[in-house]
């Protein structure tokens, strides 16, 4: 069993095949898939999937870092209220708070950053409550992630999902007892590749990040001609990342797949 613990599944491009998406992936051995949320409405779309396909989607609600060039203060603030009321009314659905974090990315997204720590920090603060692990977006802001993390009262727990920093970077993370996983970045960043082989076996989950961060082969073609990255690719960052890690592909599936449980149980 592999569990993808990080797949846009409420996508539109997945709203003419979402059952067979999920069944081709399930077929493939990819039972348990982690649904992040963007923002209120995609968090809700999340919950609704996991109610439709229980036991086998699981949601993660909150607000993208993204979002805090998308909307004004006052409406992130009403969302991340209503936030919490989903969660109120569908603890059962909910393994996590994600994705959350801060991007850095570019001038606009630098020029907010004290809003968007302001509102990680926040999140933190909301899944601490409901004791929920976090999933952490970074862009070129590992420092100011970093930053909240470390000035909150409890140590969050929780990912860093496509992870995509330095080595250093990796292991300030590993530090402060996150786990880490990849997408497909490792099949085309031979930086981000280098640091697969340094996660410790118990901090490693797997993530297509779909439908964005679709594979590459070796002439950097994308893996698939729908340019829609699928849960069912991730047997093939699980097999790359077997092989950079010198293990057999059985061990590290049943040694991800048992970290994904222990830290969303699902
Ligand atoms: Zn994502």
């Amino acid at each position: 069993m592999f569990i993808d613990t990080h797949a846009h599944m409420w996508w539109f491009s997945f709203d003419k095949d979402r059952d067979q998406v999920l069944a081709h992936a399930e077929a493939s051995g990819v039972t348990k898939i982690i649904v992040p949320g963007t923002d209120l409405k995609t968090s809700k779309l999340a919950v609704e999937l996991a109610k439709k396909y229980k036991g086998k989607i699981f949601a993660a609600v909150g607000i993208h870092p993204e979002e805090s060039i998308i909307n004004k203060q006052t409406d992130l603030q009403d969302q991340l209220t209503r936030i919490k009321e989903l969660i109120d009314e569908n603890r059962e659905y909910i393994v996590a708070v994600g994705e959350v974090g801060t991007d850095a990315y570019t001038d606009e997204l630098k020029s907010v950053l004290p809003l968007q720590q302001d509102f990680f920090r926040r999140q933190i603060e909301i899944a601490q409550e409901y004791g929920l692990p976090v999933i952490v977006h970074t862009r070129n802001s590992l420092t100011e992630t970093l930053e909240v993390i470390d000035q909150m009262q409890v140590e969050p727990k929780g990912q860093f999902h496509c992870f995509s920093n330095d080595e250093e970077g990796l292991r300030e993370v590993l530090k402060r007892g996150f786990s880490v996983s990849f997408a497909g970045n490792i099949t085309w960043s031979k930086r981000v590749r280098r640091l697969v082989e340094l996660v410790p076996n118990d901090k490693l989950l797997l993530e297509t990040d779909s439908p964005l961060m679709m594979p590459r082969d070796s002439r950097g073609e994308p893996l698939m001609d729908n340019l829609r990255n699928e849960p069912i690719n991730v047997t093939i960052l699980a097999r790359l990342q077997a092989e950079l890690r010198g293990q057999p592909l059985k061990a590290l599936e049943i040694q991800t797949s048992a970290n994904a449980i222990e830290l969303f149980r699902v």
